[in-house]
């Protein structure tokens, strides 16, 4: 048995002699080797993003690229005059990826040496090996999700909106109303789950819980009638944020057991964990049940307690918390809510399943 390697999530590109057959200063018609566009792409579509360090001018590389239609692949292109192991740091900080998921491929040995005398984490591969990338492990991801086939397009997103955010004058509320925000929950299926899986692993510092549930127990509930798994995704004028949280609810009769609550860190800023909890509680007080979330303190996890407590939750005690039997034992606690209606966002449009709705239906007996 062979441990898998790591996966790259960012290829950077050189240019003369590595993307193009030449230098592109002595010949501005310099063409792409074959093969180039077709590896370009097909990493691009498996959610591996494209990056550039290129010794060039910048106006006269951007332009060549945009003529060959390749240039929208490319996030934080470096082109310039600086040392590749700078230009290599600098987009693995601006994606804040770490240096481990960052692969250099150049024509040059000593382009190579420079990168890996500066980090020996990154992996450097030769401009003839370029057509052999697509079918190596470190680039080929099991599977790749929806959020996965556009990853750039929504770091491409994220840029245009940090830099408007940048410039924005006025209250943070304004500016996230100025966003244009929809929240979608709906209820999950089986494509939904391998978006949540990625999710919940890299968002751990959100996760209310501290306990993993892993895709085949979601599985496993997404046809039991008793629970619900819910998974929520984020759009604004600048394009999909993705998938963003997944919740975990078991209904019992007067009560409602949030399991699992995980939000992305990614969307902390939009306030969006408040909405989810918000609209949550909204539904189980039209239910006229009391809520009841799970919650492990784990180094991480700070936020998430102080949006429950904000939300109104509690550790008194209450008689609906029976039903549940001990929680203590593990360091799980039981925060407790008597539902009680909210108000909708005022920075955020949703749209959402009617859970109070389907609980009604389920409590009635006969
Ligand atoms: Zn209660």
């Amino acid at each position: 048995m062979t441990d898998k390697p790591t996966l790259v999530k960012c290829l950077v590109w050189d240019l003369d002699n590595t993307v193009w057959d030449g230098t592109l200063l002595e010949d501005p018609d310099v063409e792409l080797f074959p093969g180039i566009r077709e590896t370009i792409i097909e990493l691009d579509s498996r959610g591996v993003l494209n990056s550039i360090a290129s010794k060039n001018d910048y106006d006269l590389a951007w332009k060549h690229l945009e003529k060959l239609g390749l240039a929208e692949y490319f996030v934080h292109p470096q082109i310039g005059w600086g040392r590749k192991s700078d230009s290599v740091a600098e987009i693995a900080e601006r994606l804040n990826f770490a240096l481990t998921t960052i692969a250099f491929i150049d024509d040059l040995p000593t382009e190579r040496a420079e990168v890996n005398y500066h980090s020996d984490a990154v992996r450097c591969y030769d401009a003839t090996q370029a057509g052999e990338l697509t079918g190596l492990p470190e680039f080929s991801p099991e599977i790749v999700t929806v959020d996965a086939r556009r990853r750039r397009e929504m770091y491409q997103a994220s840029f245009r909106r940090d830099a408007e955010k940048e410039t924005f004058n006025g209250p943070d509320e304004d500016f996230l109303r100025s966003l244009d925000l929809v929240m979608a929950i709906k209820r999950a299926d089986e494509v939904d789950l391998s978006r949540v899986e990625e999710l919940t692993l890299r968002t751990s510092q959100m996760n209310a819980t501290g306990v993993h549930y892993s895709d085949a127990d979601l599985r496993k509930l997404l046809a039991d009638p008793d629970h619900e798994v819910l998974t929520v995704t984020l759009t604004d004028r600048f394009g999909p944020h993705g998938a963003v949280g997944v919740l975990l609810l078991e209904r019992h009769p007067r009560l409602w057991h949030l399991k699992l609550l995980a939000t992305s860190c990614r969307v902390v800023t939009f306030g969006a964990g408040a909405v989810l909890l918000n609209w949550l509680i909204d539904e189980a007080a039209r239910a006229g049940g009391h809520l009841v979330a799970d919650f492990r303190a784990t180094d991480r996890n700070r936020m998430m307690e102080i949006a429950y407590r904000f939300a109104g939750f509690t550790t008194d005690a209450c008689d609906c918390l029976t039903v549940l039997g001990e929680a203590a034992a593990d360091g799980l606690q039981h925060l407790h809510l008597v539902a009680d209606r909210r108000d909708a966002s005022t920075t955020m449009s949703l749209t959402a399943p009617e859970l109070a709705v389907a609980a009604e239906t389920a409590v009635r007996p006969g």
